[in-house]
């Protein structure tokens, strides 16, 4: 049966690899990407030629439409915290307001995913953490614009679907990194490969000791995909998603100079209420996508990361006039 998509977020640097896969499908008849370019780039899709595929410059909470859609995918949201930190009342729109707004496009029976966060997990206090842990998130801190609209959206999505019966999927996703990052992205890993390839110095906050969990992006969108509509699963999740072995931040910042002869590591304060470890728990997402593992070490992601990053800066400065 032939399908329609709606994918929110996806000329994003996760929403543009999943519209890849997407594209693949033989049972796809019409994909439409609403994204509003806020941290997406138009180039992220532009090397599809795929008629089925179109694109509406528009904000998620307010897009509007005749079309009913079979599936909706909902990746709209800033996820680098300099991001959604400058501006919060517009991160809460794009998540909660956009789960809102989507909900009416969704045809009858139709399925609804979202990509969650391990932000749900807050400061967390067991590690790694499962799914059924309920986290340690302040409501009046500095990442809560993310954190509580990413809960309130999972509340949304699981309680209509206790009262209505809405098929959805909801995964946790842990740090993720890859092609297609802004270079201005600002998170770790984005951002010390474009700090090593122009100014040299990487700016790591804190001590370095904090530690995350970094999925190279090929590897977890593999696990959307199963997830989400491949691999025909009924458990709606929350599942987390992610690479299971933890690094500090310090050991990837050393990593990246060792790659960029001449960088340099320098610290600043730490960043406020910055979470101390992040680790998933993965046994249920080992249960539910059987064969399923973030494989790439961070040493190769980080490796073809940096190729990526590079092809980019040498574009930009070929611009300048
Ligand atoms: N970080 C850092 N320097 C940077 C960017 C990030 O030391 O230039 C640290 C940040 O303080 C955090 C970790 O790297 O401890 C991961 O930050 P990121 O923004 O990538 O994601 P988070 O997991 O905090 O949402």
């Amino acid at each position: 049966m032939a399908r329609s998509v709606l994918v929110s977020g996806g000329c994003g640097f996760i929403g543009s690899h999943l519209i890849d896969r997407l594209l693949l499908r033989t049972d796809l008849e019409a994909l439409v990407v609403v994204d509003n370019l806020w941290t997406g780039s138009r180039q992220n899709i532009a090397h599809s030629t795929d008629l089925r595929l179109s694109l509406e410059i528009q904000d998620v909470e307010s897009f509007r439409s005749d079309q009913r859609f079979d599936e909706i995918i909902h990746l709209a949201s800033p996820a680098s915290p300099s991001w959604y930190m400058r501006e919060p009342s517009r991160t809460i729109k794009a998540n909660v307001g956009g789960a809102l707004n989507l909900l009416t496009l969704l045809k009858p029976g139709g399925r609804f995913c979202f990509t969650s966060t391990s932000e749900v997990y807050g400061e967390p206090l067991i590690s790694p953490q499962p799914e059924s842990y309920t986290g340690s998130v302040d409501c009046t801190g500095p990442r809560s614009s993310y954190d509580e609209s990413k809960r309130c959206t999972e509340a949304l999505l699981f309680e209509t679907q206790r009262v209505e019966g809405l098929d959805v999927r909801v995964v946790r996703l842990f740090n993720t990194y890859g092609p297609r990052t802004r270079t201005d992205d600002g998170r770790a890993i984005s951002n010390f490969i474009n700090q090593a390839l122009t100014t040299g110095i990487l700016t790591v906050y804190g001590d370095g000791s904090q530690s995350r969990s970094w999925g190279y992006v090929d590897d977890i969108v593999d696990a959307l995909e199963r997830f989400f509509w491949r691999d025909r699963i009924s458990h709606r999740g929350p599942l987390n998603i992610g690479n299971d072995y933890e690094v500090p931040v310090l050991q990837i910042a050393k990593f990246v100079c060792s790659l960029v002869p001449g960088s340099s590591i320098e610290h600043h304060a730490p960043a406020p209420q910055d979470p101390t470890n992040r680790c998933p728990d993965l046994t249920l997402a080992r249960r539910v996508l059987p064969g399923w593992e973030a494989t790439t070490s961070y040493q190769d992601g980080i490796e073809r990361t940096l190729q990526w990053f590079r092809k980019q800066i040498v574009a930009v400065d070929t611009n300048l006039p």
